[in-house]
């Protein structure tokens, strides 16, 4: 899929201001932005997104438990969130949604059990990882980080499964934020996390938020940026 920001012929893209980076844009631009995003969240319950507080596993479509919230992270990459529920429910009728199991279960068991999602053999690898990361003694957390499992599903893994205090640079969060003015890099990452004051609540909702909008509205080739709930501050229509 291809999702990178849209050149609009002859016209540079629009900045809010300052050079590169996002610590030379005003600092008012991160709040317009959750001030839109907060305005927009009970439209998130329509597409599995449950804003809740904080600390609150309940943002990932109403699950509880860690394990599941990172089995369906690593399912729904490169796939719709439906897909990825339904091979999930598969899995689970299958005896296949515990740790234990999963670690238990062939590299073909696997494959044959989530055969509903595209990259069924790096998805079948992953699980297992995951299985192991949940069950060999120490931190989770530091084994996720590490874990060969892909940034984004990674990043999405640790806030969401695992309260850590992050901001997952999803290339739905990246087109977005670059087309409304906010190129963002790595670095720049950690600086929208320390600008939301590694708040939870506000992590979570900037993320379930890009997505949704990404997927409805900020296209890859044609932004429809008519009821994107941005329109009014995006730089790409000032
Ligand atoms: S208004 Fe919305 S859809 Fe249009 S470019 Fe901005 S963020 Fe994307």
């Amino acid at each position: 899929m291809k999702d990178g920001p849209v050149a609009q012929p002859g016209r540079a893209p629009p900045s809010h201001g300052g050079g590169p980076g996002f610590k030379s844009r005003p600092v008012h631009l991160i709040s317009q932005l959750m001030e839109s995003l907060e305005a927009f969240k009970e439209q998130l319950r329509e597409h599995k997104w449950l804003p809740s507080p904080g600390e609150s596993l309940s943002w990932w479509a109403g699950f509880a438990d860690p394990f599941h919230i990172a089995v369906t992270a690593v399912l729904v990459r490169m796939n719709r969130w439906e897909q990825a529920e339904k091979v999930f429910e598969e899995l689970s009728r299958r005896g296949l949604s515990s740790p234990e199991a999963i670690a238990r279960a062939s590299q073909e068991e696997l494959e044959e059990a989530i055969r509903g999602v595209i990259f069924r053999r790096a998805k079948a690898r992953h699980l297992k990882v995951l299985a192991n990361a949940f069950l060999s003694p120490g931190s989770i957390e530091e084994k996720i980080r590490v874990a060969p499992i892909g940034s984004e599903t990674r990043e999405a893994i640790l806030l969401f499964a695992l309260n850590q205090p992050l901001f997952p640079l999803s290339r739905q969060a990246k087109r977005v934020l670059s087309r409304y003015g906010i190129r963002v890099g790595r670095r720049e990452a950690r600086e929208i996390e320390e600008a939301l004051g590694r708040d939870l609540y506000k992590l979570k909702l900037l993320h379930a938020s890009l997505t949704v909008i990404a997927r409805l509205y900020c296209k890859p080739k044609r932004p429809m940026c008519g009821g994107c709930p941005l329109s009014q501050s995006c730089a790409r229509l000032l």
